[in-house]
């Protein structure tokens, strides 16, 4: 379109969102984007399923999620060293699953600071938090190995909150218990960009995992509110049109609970209701044949429990 093209090459200047092309894979561009879309993290694709982004702040770069392992975090660094001398002084957390962390060692070692909410911690000092670094040292070999650690934030926020990073102003927006508990989504306002995190996936299907989905539509309502111009999801492609793209997050977590909520409440068992239920509006949608019916039979749980007064 037209009118949002210069936008966004404006912006671009200042803001980028790691893509294939900026992480230097033309070689094999196609098929570690077939990968990318799959979004299963794999030793082929290099548990690059996620989107990672940076700001050039007056004095330094911040930069938003870590990328699932050291090694591409070290080609982010690269990248950001070929458009800037800066230092690299913050890296902000939209949330601890692994496929947005596994590289924050890299950043730590170059001395930023690590910003996250609190309430990654009880999931961070876990049991299994630990156990899911073990199993992704064998199934993400060689990438994430014994020396890929678990790294916690130096700055742990409890709220919603303004900051000044590197001489630029960061909103960083409470919105979890969403898809994690911890959930932040990152507002620059002198860029009107809003780094969503995981609370949007771009043009697939989401994984709804153990989310609190009421909260979470509650949160995507709140993030339309700012005035942006770009959206960048925790996965998929930036938006120009974040009321459009939102709105199929929207959509889609409404009518999972909507269907799912009425066959708990009415007790019909799962695989009853998920068959009885239409799906067809989704069904083209990628990561559906992956992602539907997990989804909805955590939604029915969740229903389950919200009928039974849990909420
Ligand atoms: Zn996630």
């Amino acid at each position: 379109m037209n009118s949002t093209a210069p936008t966004l090459r404006h912006w671009l200047t200042r803001v980028l969102v790691l893509s294939l092309v900026a992480l230097g894979m033309s070689a094999s561009a196609q098929n570690l984007a077939d990968m990318k879309l799959a979004a299963l993290g794999s030793p082929a694709n290099q548990n690059f399923i996620s989107n990672a982004g940076f700001v050039v702040a007056p004095q330094g770069v911040v930069v938003i999620d870590a990328l699932g392992s050291p090694a591409l975090a070290r080609r982010l660094v690269q990248k950001i060293a070929e458009i800037t001398p800066k230092p690299i002084t913050h890296v902000i957390v939209t949330h601890y699953h692994a496929d947005h962390i596994y590289g924050l060692q890299v950043f730590k070692e170059l001395g930023a600071q690590i910003v996250a909410q609190q309430d990654a911690r009880e999931y961070l000092n876990s049991e299994t938090a630990a156990q899911r670094l073990v199993a992704s040292r064998t199934e993400l070999a060689p990438w994430v190995d014994d020396k890929t650690r678990l790294v916690q934030a130096d700055r742990w926020l409890t709220e919603s909150t303004t900051l000044e990073l590197a001489g630029t102003r960061f909103m960083l927006e409470r919105v979890g218990p969403s898809h994690t508990p911890e959930d932040l989504a990152i507002h620059v306002p002198s860029e009107r960009v809003l780094f969503a995190g995981d609370l949007m996936f771009a043009g697939r299907l989401p994984f709804v995992g153990q989310a609190d989905s009421n909260q979470w539509i509650h949160s995507l309502d709140r993030l339309l509110r700012f005035d942006v111009a770009v959206v960048v999801p925790g996965h998929g492609a930036a938006s120009t049109q974040p009321r459009k793209d939102m709105g199929v997050m929207r959509d889609y977590l409404t009518y999972l609970r909507s269907s799912m909520g009425k066959a708990a409440k009415e007790l019909v068992p799962f695989e009853e209701a998920y068959s009885n239920t239409d799906w067809s509006r989704f069904e083209p949608m990628p990561m559906f044949r992956f992602a539907n019916r997990m989804n909805a039979y955590n939604t029915y749980l969740l229903m389950e429990k919200e009928s039974l007064g849990g909420r």
